[in-house]
């Protein structure tokens, strides 16, 4: 029969007689054996308990820590690229290219748009093997998205995901002239993209926005990079799960083409103001 080893120990009973109860309550000095004698449990002492939950919460602090770190990274990249003061530490050095040749561990995940004028490593200032990027026009979410950051988050436990949207994408703009004159003759793969932003901007359409080109844009733009954050926070199991118990973070920004600045706007956790 097993018994506890007074060391807190995971021990399994698959039936817990009444007197080894006694003894492993005696033993551990308050574990709660007693009242589920009849089931295979872990038979933890009370200080062990507690002594978990603190490193439970410490872990996730840990995380959480990396993530900001992360995100602090990028927003001093940014600043650096938008005072026109670059880090020569992130330059592609060919010493840099030889030393990640066998391995990456980007810290940040970056779902970004195609557009020319929004390189991820650029805009934040980063070098080779910083940043994991995935671009498509207007920073949609479609499966192989989701894939790219799965692979990326789980494969190099990388802390933090930035879906990155900017002023004037052509992608929206697209969409939002698909929106007032539909056309007959558009591709099929291009459609496939408008259909993905057409269902942030509809709504918006019917407000009095409709009025005002400009504010419509700024809002349609961020209207799909918070869609884009929701889908990957709730549109895939691994990530969820990365996000419940791992610590992921997943914000949304946009970036400026007029004044380079990225500003984080959805997600931020509470203690960061962007
Ligand atoms: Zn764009």
């Amino acid at each position: 029969m097993a018994s506890h080893d007074g060391s807190g120990t995971h021990l399994r009973f698959a039936k817990f007689p009444k007197q080894a109860a006694k003894e492993c309550f005696k033993v551990a000095n308050a574990c709660f054996c007693t009242r589920q004698r009849h089931r295979a449990f872990a038979c933890i002492p009370k200080q062990m308990h507690s002594s978990r939950r603190h490193q439970n919460s410490n872990r996730k602090k840990e995380i959480m820590d990396t993530a900001k770190a992360a995100l602090k990274r990028l927003r001093d990249g940014n600043r650096r690229f938008v005072a026109d003061v670059r880090n020569p530490d992130n330059a592609s050095s060919h010493a840099r290219r030889s030393e990640i040749a066998a391995g990456q561990e980007p810290f940040a995940i970056i779902l970004g748009c195609s557009d020319s004028r929004v390189p991820a490593e650029l805009v934040f200032d980063q070098g080779l093997g910083d940043l994991f990027v995935i671009r498509v026009a207007g920073n949609i979410v479609a499966p192989s998205q989701v894939g790219s950051v799965e692979f990326a988050a789980d494969r190099y436990r990388t802390k933090l995901v930035v879906v990155l949207g900017h002023s004037q994408c052509g992608a929206i703009l697209a969409t939002l002239d698909e929106l007032k004159r539909p056309s007959e003759n558009q591709s099929r793969n291009l459609k496939s993209i408008v259909d993905r932003i057409r269902p942030s901007i509809e709504t918006l359409m019917e407000t009095e926005l409709k009025h005002d080109h400009d504010a419509l844009v700024h809002q349609s733009v961020r209207a799909n990079i918070r869609a884009s954050v929701n889908h990957l926070r709730h549109g895939s199991e691994i990530l969820e799960n990365l996000i419940q118990n791992e610590g992921l973070l997943v914000v949304g920004a946009e970036y400026s083409l007029e004044t380079g600045e990225v500003e984080f706007f959805d997600g931020l956790p509470a203690d960061i103001q962007d």
